[in-house]
């Protein structure tokens, strides 16, 4: 975080302030860890805080330090917009703009209180009085410790604080082995396993929890996966019915789409799930070396994320989404075939 930024940070934290941290919809581990660990944070500096999530998150995340106090906001409604109506300090985390918070929008947009923004995706939006945006860093909750180290607080980080963070960063880079994952990541891994953050438990209680139903899903999945060799893509598919005969449950189909990329080749994956009650696909993106799925996400998706990661949605049928994703790809063979 560059010295501007911190002085207006630390400015901002001068005094008590009532504060509400919100991540994106569909909170991820990142989401949720880098959340949990700044409101640790900013209570330990004196401050009254609360996270808010647009809506709710995968069991795999619910052991996490603090993860009780979460207010949701499709669950607690009337709690939550209470607690934004009092904030006078908004911290928006891991997310690039305000249409990234679902029904949640209108509130921000409404609210008179100063907000900050924690972020590691592209085109960060300029709401923020502060904004601490880097595309280079692992995850947001890498940018949390690096935020409480450039505020000259790391001895403030206690063992529910570290663990947050340790679990924000390992979602976010797969295990540490996504490009984004630096030296410097791993010396912040270090640090947090100094302050207590348990990796092997921490891995288990993340990875080593699926369900018979979510298992069989997984290899339902690999049975519906098609290879389009000529683009070095390979995509899934998932109806709401396979989904429904195996009890699906938010964040089972978490970390598919990663399988397509494991055969030799491929530089493009992707997951397509049916979801009837919004009435749309979702769409993961994910990809290996120069090709930007940010880039493709943005351009035929109306999403967006990072390079190697992002996400987006159609509102057509699944088959027809899957006819015309195949129809775009004769544009991109010359960048699929260098990636
Ligand atoms: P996932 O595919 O795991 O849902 O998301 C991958 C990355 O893309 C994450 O960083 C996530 O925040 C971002 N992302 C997912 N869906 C969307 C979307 O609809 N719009 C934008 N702008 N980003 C998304
Ligand atoms: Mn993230």
């Amino acid at each position: 975080m560059n010295k501007e930024t911190t002085q207006a940070v630390k400015k901002l934290l001068e005094n008590p302030r009532k504060i509400v941290i919100v991540a994106h919809k569909n909170p991820d581990g990142d989401a949720i860890g880098s959340s949990l660990g700044l409101c640790f944070f900013l209570k330990k500096m004196g401050h009254d805080c609360q996270v808010i999530m647009p809506n709710d998150f995968p069991d795999f995340l619910k052991w996490m330090p603090g993860v009780d106090e979460i207010l949701v906001f499709e669950k607690d409604l009337e709690k939550a917009k209470q607690s934004i109506t009092d904030a006078n300090l908004i911290f928006t985390l891991d997310f690039n703009s305000l249409d990234r918070v679902g029904d949640l929008q209108p509130l921000l947009e409404n609210s008179e209180a100063d907000f900050v923004m924690i972020d590691h995706h592209q085109q960060p939006a300029t709401y923020a009085v502060a904004t601490y945006s880097d595309v280079s860093v692992s995850s947001t909750a890498e940018m949390v410790y690096h935020f409480i180290n450039a505020l000259g607080e790391a001895e403030k980080i206690t063992e529910p604080i570290a663990t947050n963070l340790y679990s924000g960063i390992l979602t976010d880079t797969g295990s540490f082995r996504f490009p984004a994952t630096l030296p410097t990541t791993h010396r912040v891994i270090a640090a947090l396993m100094e302050k207590g953050a348990d990796n092997a438990v921490i891995y288990q209680n993340i990875y080593d929890t699926f369900t018979p139903d979510r298992m069989k899903l997984l290899g339902l999945a690999l049975n519906n996966l098609t290879i389009l060799e000529e683009y070095n893509t390979a995509y899934i598919t998932l109806t709401q019915k396979e989904l429904d005969e195996h009890n699906f449950k938010k964040g089972d189909t978490e970390g598919f789409v990663n399988y397509a990329l494991m055969i030799k080749g491929i530089v493009f994956a992707v997951i397509f799930i049916e979801n009837k009650q919004e009435n749309i696909v979702k769409i993961s993106f994910r990809s290996k070396g120069r090709f930007s799925v940010n880039d493709f996400s943005r351009s035929h998706y109306n999403g967006g994320g990072h390079i190697n990661a992002a996400g987006g949605k159609s509102s057509q049928s699944l088959s027809n989404t899957v006819t015309e994703f195949i129809s775009i790809l004769p544009r991109y063979k010359q960048e699929l075939s260098n990636a």
